[in-house]
């Protein structure tokens, strides 16, 4: 911070409040309150490689591990977090979750080699001016000090939002959605895919088909959030 004073008095005029309960932020919070932090709906399961999350893969993709950190509800705080993160220009919001979420679930990364973030096509980051699932990343990374492989998957087409699609379509949407960009260096290695949220796992699934061309690779799939 330059100019302490002037944060202060203008934090005075405009208080930053939570993203969530719209409550005036204490010294020491950012983006969320602790109260609305330590009440979001998590996921009650620590058993990585059987639970709920990896269902939505089974018989699709193999993978190693798959865990989501939340449920997600429409009108709910996890619903609030993922719009800030996703279209409010919160990057800084996105990689702060992914460092919470990551000190919760140290195990989680403890055979991880790399980690590759859901993309978006070149233009859309343009437009948004960043990737959220690549904060999101970014944010692991400050914690458990992986290396991030952001141009791994490249999404070929300009696709319009997923959002108010049916499930059927989105399956369809989402085939030949990605490729990858490069297979060297990553044989036998074992590959985490970020996203910020699952819902059908169409967008997850066409990324981690994609890297399954590696060969020997091991995948696993991490998300903020799960459901919607
Ligand atoms: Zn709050």
């Amino acid at each position: 911070m330059k100019f302490p004073i002037l944060n202060s008095l203008l934090d005075l005029v405009y208080p930053k409040l939570c993203v969530c309960c719209n409550r005036v932020l204490m010294e020491g919070e950012e983006n969320i309150c602790l109260t609305c932090l330590y009440t979001l709906p998590k996921s009650q399961t620590h058993n990585f490689s059987d639970n709920k999350v990896m269902d939505i893969f089974l018989g699709r993709v193999h993978l190693q591990k798959a865990f989501s950190w939340c449920h997600f509800e429409k009108e709910t705080s996890v619903q609030n977090i993922l719009h800030h993160i996703k279209y409010k220009g919160k990057y800084k919001f996105a990689r702060q979750m992914g460092e919470v979420m990551s000190q919760e679930i140290p195990d989680f990364f403890a055979d991880i080699d790399a980690i590759v973030p859901v993309p978006l096509h070149q233009k859309k980051q343009k437009i948004r001016g960043y990737n959220q699932s690549e904060e999101i990343a970014k944010g692991i990374q400050e914690v458990v000090g992986l290396p991030i492989f952001p141009e791994l998957l490249k999404r070929t087409r300009f696709n319009e939002t997923q959002t108010h699609k049916n499930k059927e379509e989105r399956w369809k949407n989402a085939e030949g959605l990605f490729s990858l960009a490069a297979n060297e260096g990553f044989e036998g290695k074992h590959i985490l895919l970020i996203d910020d949220v699952l819902t059908t796992g169409s967008t997850a699934i066409a990324c981690l088909k994609c890297l399954q061309q590696i060969p020997n690779v091991k995948l696993s799939f991490l998300s903020l959030a799960f459901g919607g």
